[in-house]
């Protein structure tokens, strides 16, 4: 199978007429016409072997999670999802393996009704990037940068910190039963972009950030560039039962820390509860609120009862040695 023949059989769907979509696959450009009054949003991410996930996974698994990745990202600025490129190095054209990849990128690619547009295809050690473009009315963006004190500060989903504890199993540093193991197995590697959130959000919260590296981390993306701080209440974090069974400063470590959420922090005013409990309605997501947007720098820790707590947490860095 050459190179052209991959791409037209796994990656190249139908007639390629898409809606929005003017030219698709097979010319130099991809070619696209933005909704009247729209803005762009554009986002890549890269996931690499060994370093993003392990090579037993499902490819299924690995094709959903490739493009959940980036959608999170689209999510987290209210946008709604247009189309995506997909980059592949491959080691060998393996059947079954693009088969199962494509399934499970294509089933959450309809789900969100985008189309796959372009790409490139490369042999070498097994490397996935994906871009994604997405449009929101001009000057509505979600960004990082307009959290102002007195902010409440929300999350979205059940649980945080399920997919650091799947995580932890496969690294052996703790057990699970086999059926708790398949669930936080299932966060780790299905996770669900908040992308009905974000686009209900648009003109409610006043920044946000999807959870990839870990909650502190992420959230200290909102506090550096909007120049604020915060106070989040650590008992008040969603967490699921399984997580909950665990020591307290591994729940806490996992929740605050985890990373490969994939949930949304948002900040909103106070006057805006309401508001926020109806995006989080209508998109059928649950969000917690977790904490306060403070003028001091910084970020601090207290428990239910208002007890500050002395944690010191780091979130995950690529780059950073232990
Ligand atoms: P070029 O040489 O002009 O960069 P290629 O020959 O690499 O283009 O690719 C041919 C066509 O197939 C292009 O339209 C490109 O966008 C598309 N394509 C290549 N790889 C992929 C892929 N993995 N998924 C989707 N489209 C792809
Ligand atoms: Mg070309």
């Amino acid at each position: 199978m050459g190179e052209f023949d991959l791409i037209r059989r796994f990656f190249q769907r139908g007639d390629g007429t898409q809606a929005g979509v003017d030219v698709g696959i097979g010319d130099d450009c991809a070619v696209l016409t933005p909704g009247p009054g729209a803005q762009l949003c554009i986002s890549s991410d890269m996931l690499v072997e060994g370093r993003h996930f392990l090579s037993t996974v499902e490819p299924a698994r690995l094709g959903h999670k490739a493009l959940a990745v980036n959608l999170s990202d689209l999510a987290a600025c209210g946008a709604t999802p247009r189309a995506f490129t997909l980059a592949l190095a491959l080691p060998r054209a393996d059947e079954r393996w693009l088969a199962g990849f494509a399934e499970g990128l294509f089933a959450l690619a309809d789900a969100h009704g985008i189309a796959l547009v372009g790409g490139d295809t490369t042999q070498g050690p097994l490397n996935l990037c994906i871009t994604v473009f997405g449009e929101v009315p001009r000057g509505t963006a979600l960004l990082r940068s307009g959290a102002r004190a007195g902010d409440d500060i929300y999350v979205s989903g059940r649980t945080l910190g399920d997919a650091r504890l799947a995580l932890e199993v496969f690294r052996g540093t703790l057990g699970l039963p086999g059926e708790q193991f398949e669930a936080v197995r299932r966060a780790m590697e299905l996770p669900q972009p908040r992308v009905a959130l974000g686009q209900a959000l648009r003109g409610v919260a006043t920044s946000a950030v999807d959870v990839s590296d870990g909650l502190c981390g992420d959230l200290g993306h909102i506090l550096a560039r909007s120049g604020v701080g915060a106070v989040l209440e650590v008992d008040a974090l969603p967490r699921s039962a399984i997580l909950e069974a665990q020591p307290p400063a591994v729940r806490r470590e996992m929740g605050l820390a985890g990373g490969d959420d994939y949930e949304l922090v948002f900040t909103a005013p106070p006057s805006s509860r309401e508001a926020v409990q109806q995006a989080a309605g209508q998109s059928a997501t649950p969000v917690s609120r977790i904490g306060r947007i403070e003028a001091a720098a910084g970020l601090r820790f207290v428990d239910a009862q208002g007890q500050v707590l002395p944690l010191q947490l780091q979130s995950f860095d690529h780059f950073k040695t232990a």
